[in-house]
């Protein structure tokens, strides 16, 4: 989708800080990070929410948590522990209709609801 913001920003049409990508998928900084380390997680296609995707994805979705892996050690995080996040639709806090993964971490994460 050539308007979306995610989108954009996976084929460098947008600036952003790129800190991974492969065939499937790319991880850049979060513009505003609510941790010390804040990493955004995006498939390349475009994926709406979680809900858009279906069981040919399941590959897909589990390549998204290896990556978050991958970065997760190389941001020298791993050990002292992080958070994974994905919002799904207005209640669940998603702003950004493309598909993605939070990465959280470098603080102690407090589970917060609301
Ligand atoms: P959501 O609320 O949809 O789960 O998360 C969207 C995230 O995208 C937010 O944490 C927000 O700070 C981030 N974000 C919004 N616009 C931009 C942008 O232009 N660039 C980057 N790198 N992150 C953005
Ligand atoms: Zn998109």
């Amino acid at each position: 989708m050539e308007t979306c913001l995610f989108c954009r920003i996976a084929t460098r049409e947008l600036p952003g800080k790129i800190v991974y990508e492969d065939d499937q998928s790319v991880a850049f900084e979060d513009i505003h990070p609510k941790a010390p380390v804040h990493i955004l997680i995006i498939p390349r296609r475009h994926l709406p929410t979680l809900l858009e995707a279906g069981q040919a994805d399941d590959r897909l979705l589990g390549h998204l948590l290896l990556v978050a892996n991958q970065i997760a050690r190389q941001k020298g995080i791993a050990e002292r522990g992080f958070r994974l996040v994905l919002n799904c639709n207005d209640e669940g806090g998603q702003a950004v209709y493309h598909l993605h993964l939070h990465l959280l971490g470098g603080r102690v994460q407090r589970w917060q609801t609301g």
